[in-house]
């Protein structure tokens, strides 16, 4: 069951007119319905229609996903699995199987990437779209939720707007089986008078902090004085939470895919020629690239390292591993070990530090085993 909010006027490839400079684009959110609930049940399908609640049996342990008959006893993620069977005493729980959750997600992505390039899983159930420049937008996400179902039997809800943030929070608006296209503006009426919280990146403690300035909805949060917010918050964090609760979101959708290589580089106010000095930055470098790639889940082959003198002539050396690494201490060790062979003979400008060559952890495995088989 369908629920286009406003689509009627916010039709197909008719996203135009936001005055604010930014350009145009056409994002959506998809996100799965119930995910492992919804997995378990294709080989439990004796208990559809019955509270189910995936998660482990320890004393400490914690809800992943309910079905909506449990949510509807109040039983939420993250809850504590012994609340939730104060909650929900007749609830079934199933031990969670991520080997499973994480082939029916391979499943559901491999059918989005069929027809989209642009795609940035943001979880094993959730994925952003860029659809920008695409003539029919919502027809194209229509046919992904149906193609989605009758490949893998998984339903999705989806959220359409001018950005991440709209579409994430509409993606959730009308689970499950939602389909919501809205605009940034009619995100502010509809969600007008929810809770700060709803806002993804608005936690608890930020939503208590909010109370205390007697800002409880997205509203009073997109109106409040930036002054106000500023003196509590800081300057940076206070205007990013008051743009947040006017869903103003310049984020681009970074697609997982196409990604082969992720770098770092700096230059300095003034040449450097220091070798310690360098060798320092460089280290610093290489942990900042390191995080990225884990946090984007890469992992790649090639090091590499580029240096650019004061007369702009650019070098660069790179070193092939055995193995793949996002590993800091290894990419700092090889970058280091690339400068000091390099050895430049005079005044740093930049210097920068390179992965390249990913590959997914999958893949290369897969691969791996090809000789054995
Ligand atoms: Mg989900």
């Amino acid at each position: 069951m369908d629920s286009a909010v406003a689509s009627n006027q916010v039709g197909d490839g008719n996203q135009r007119g936001e005055a604010d400079g930014a350009p145009l684009r056409t994002i959506a959110h998809i996100d799965l319905d119930a995910f492992f609930v919804s997995v378990e049940l294709q080989r439990r399908p004796d208990l559809k229609g019955l509270p189910v609640i995936v998660s482990g049996s320890g004393p400490r342990s914690v809800v992943t996903t309910a079905s909506y008959e449990a949510r509807r006893h109040g039983v939420g993620s993250a809850m504590p699995a012994a609340k939730a069977l104060r909650l929900c005493p007749d609830a079934v729980v199933i031990e969670p199987d991520s080997h499973r959750y994480r082939e029916a997600s391979r499943a559901v992505m491999a059918v989005i990437h069929h027809q989209i390039d642009e795609v940035e899983q943001a979880g094993l159930d959730e994925a952003y779209i860029d659809l920008t420049g695409l003539s029919s937008p919502i027809a194209t996400m229509r046919t992904i939720v149906r193609e989605i179902e009758e490949q893998t039997g998984l339903h999705a809800s989806v959220g359409i707007g001018p950005n991440k943030l709209v579409a994430k929070v509409a993606s959730d608006a009308e689970k499950p089986r939602g389909f919501v296209v809205i605009s940034r503006e009619q995100a502010c009426e509809w969600f007008a008078d929810r809770p700060c919280g709803l806002i993804p990146g608005i936690g608890p403690k930020t939503v208590e902090r909010l109370r205390v300035l007697r800002i409880e909805s997205i509203a009073q949060l997109a109106g409040a004085d930036e002054q106000q917010l500023w003196e509590a918050f800081g300057e940076r964090q206070g205007s990013i939470l008051k743009s947040r609760a006017a869903f103003i979101d310049g984020s681009p959708v970074v697609s997982n895919r196409e990604a082969v290589s992720e770098s770092r580089e700096t230059t300095f106010d003034t040449d450097l020629s220091d070798r310690t000095e360098l060798l320092e930055r460089l280290a610093g470098l290489s942990a900042d690239l390191c995080s990225a790639l884990r946090r984007h889940g890469h992992q790649g082959r090639t090091i590499g390292i580029k240096i650019r003198y004061a007369n702009f002539e650019t070098h660069t050396r790179a070193r092939t591993l055995s193995a793949l690494t996002s590993d800091q201490a290894t990419v700092t060790r090889v970058a280091r070990e690339l400068f000091e062979e390099f050895d430049p003979q005079h005044p740093v400008r930049l210097i920068g530090v390179r992965v390249a060559g990913f590959q997914t952890p999958e893949a290369a495995s897969g691969q791996m085993s090809l000789p054995l088989s």
